[in-house]
């Protein structure tokens, strides 16, 4: 039996399951937040005292990668998801900035939108133009929900039909991200691999270009996997491989999450590529346990109408860390700094099963 409680920014837990203590011996070093792990564990062995005004004090949360603001519950979470097995969990993940990194050789790494140069630089200025117009509008703190949402509608189906107009073709597509300054968290195929060696289902949401993020995929990590669904806009080609269409519902930034609704379910039955083989989604369904990867707020919303029964949130911190680290740490169970790599993730997967029956 845990119990918690708090104490002048004091943590107590003064007993500990011997099933909960064997797990935390698991816990990857950059899930702590206190000086290491080791002194870390060493205290949950006996009785566990964290202070955290201490740390503050010390600066140890300015200088750490990784914070989490309830590693009780974070414990918890992981031994749900450990007992149920890896048959119960599913993976929902953001894609820019938070799959890919942040910055890149210094600068700003583009976005699987931004980065799409459709060899017409008459129809690139154009779309341009819809951006410098629209994308206040959508960060605009007095434009009603309902409104806000009409805009969004009406820039991405513009951008769409400027795609179409001015002659995109996939040529042009394979060209954009070969020259394109957007690259994978360090530690991102390490991840997919681990997760596909365990049949755990991947769902990458987006309101950019699945066939983009796709083609990002194949030229960036030089493999595909097979329990990796892009979950966007997607597009219809032509035998001579110009756009012509976009199939389906336009998911921009701002239904991204209410889609997750009404396509997760369809998307489970059709997992794996259109010419591979078919993922074995037989269980899908009863993958009520969701490890959540996203960089912004909203992303924990991917996760909404899944019934989910354990989530363990990871948020990325990517910019702006002191005046947005308070949102983010109430938010996401675990929220990695300042552009951090995926490796503090790989290592929570790799050892969540990392010997049976516990
Ligand atoms: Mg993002």
């Amino acid at each position: 039996m845990v119990i918690a409680g708090s104490r002048s920014g004091a943590w107590w837990v003064t007993e500990m399951s011997y099933q909960l203590q064997s797990l935390l011996k698991t816990l990857p070093v950059s899930l702590c937040p206190v000086r290491n792990h080791r002194s870390f564990l060493a205290q949950f062995k006996t009785r566990v005292w964290i202070d955290r005004i201490e740390m503050e004090e010390n600066g140890l949360f300015g200088s750490s990668e990784v914070v989490v603001a309830d590693p009780q519950l974070l414990a918890e979470k992981i031994v749900a998801i450990r007992t149920a097995g890896p048959a119960k969990l599913q993976v929902i993940a953001d894609f820019d900035a938070t799959l890919t990194r942040y910055w890149v050789n210094g600068r700003r790494g583009t976005s699987s939108h931004g980065l799409l140069r459709q060899g017409n630089p008459e129809y690139d200025m154009k779309r341009r133009d819809l951006f410098y117009h629209y994308h206040p509008l959508e960060f605009s703190p007095t434009i009603p929900i309902e409104e806000k949402t009409k805009l969004m509608e009406e820039w991405w189906g513009k951008t769409h039909a400027l795609l179409i107009e001015g002659g995109l073709t996939y040529d042009a597509i394979k060209k954009s991200v070969a020259d394109s300054t957007i690259a994978f968290r360090e530690g991102v195929a390490e991840l997919f691999e681990l997760l596909e060696e365990r049949d755990i289902p991947i769902l990458i949401f987006s309101a950019g270009l699945a066939d983009i993020i796709e083609e990002v995929l194949r030229q960036k990590l030089l493999k595909s996997f097979r329990n990796v669904k892009i979950v966007s806009n997607r597009m219809v080609f032509d035998e001579n491989g110009c756009l012509v269409s976009f199939k389906g519902k336009t998911i921009h930034t701002l239904n991204k999450n209410e889609l997750a609704l009404e396509m997760a379910a369809p998307l489970h039955e059709q997992l794996g590529d259109v010419d591979g083989p078919t993922y074995d989604n037989a269980s899908v369904k009863t993958r009520t346990n969701v490890l959540l990867l996203g960089d912004h707020l909203g992303d924990l919303g991917m996760s909404d109408g899944l019934n989910y029964e354990t989530r363990i949130s990871v948020g990325f911190l990517n910019d702006n860390v002191e005046n947005s680290l308070d949102t983010y740490r109430n938010a996401f169970d675990i929220v990695y700094l300042n552009d951090a790599p995926m490796s503090g993730v790989v290592q929570l997967v790799s050892q969540l099963w990392s010997n049976d029956g516990v």
